[in-house]
């Protein structure tokens, strides 16, 4: 059974695998990220009884996106994401989201990649979504996208960072590997940005929320 805990308030988090391995938020009735195709079916029945209007996507890597169209069609809510990756999506292709299209995990996710699906809505820095402001935050893939609400200071930044090492599945804070990064320097960028907002609360794809900015801050200084 896939699990919804609560974060904050109006902020559900939905993790169908174990240990965190994957989240997806509800935030308010947006849904963000639809897992990668595998437990659709757990994650719907989990989200029986919430209004979900809408589906918005940090970024359109197959573990966040490869669900969508499963998800929208049983649910009838429009797709929105940042313009980069748009054409991943109405493809259902996110190799190009990767830095070497030629490596094995670009190939992965070509083949995992969850149908094609219309995007209704670019989402752009200063957008509103549910109660949260949408973040440009492109590096690790060129339209990722974050969300953040100003008044608890609650941030949802996608992969950005990983609060789980999906390899060695140590609860860690860490970048993503350079293979799944678009532009890594431009990606250690945004973690700067966002770390400078002092988030109280940090939403990962990968791992469980983080409530210590100074362990976000310690991990972000030069060494
Ligand atoms: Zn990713
Ligand atoms: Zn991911």
């Amino acid at each position: 059974m896939a699990q919804l805990t609560d974060v904050a308030p109006g902020v559900l988090r939905l993790s169908p695998l174990p240990l965190d391995l994957v989240n997806m938020y509800l935030l308010d009735d947006v849904l963000v990220d639809a897992g990668g195709g595998l437990g659709t079916k757990r994650i719907l029945a989990a989200l029986r009884g919430h209004r979900v209007s809408a589906l918005a996507l940090t970024h359109a890597h197959f573990d966040h996106h490869g669900g969508s169209h499963a998800v929208c069609e049983a649910l009838g809510i429009p797709l929105w994401c940042g313009e980069e990756e748009r054409p991943a999506v109405e493809a259902g292709d996110g190799s190009l989201l990767y830095p070497d299209p030629s490596r094995c995990i670009a190939r992965v996710a070509r083949r995992l990649g969850g149908p094609p699906h219309p995007v209704a809505r670019v989402l752009r820095e200063g957008d509103t979504v549910g109660s949260f402001t949408v973040l440009a935050t492109p590096g690790h893939t060129p339209g990722h996208l974050a969300f953040w609400r100003q008044r608890d200071r609650v941030l949802v930044l996608g992969d950005i960072l990983f609060h789980r090492n999906p390899v060695t599945l140590r609860h860690r804070l860490m970048f993503p590997y350079r293979f799944l990064v678009y532009d890594y320097e431009q990606n250690a960028a945004a973690a700067r940005r966002l770390a400078a907002l002092e988030p109280a609360v940090v939403c990962f794809g990968h791992g469980e929320p983080l409530r210590d900015p100074d362990l976000l801050h310690a991990f972000l200084r030069p060494a």
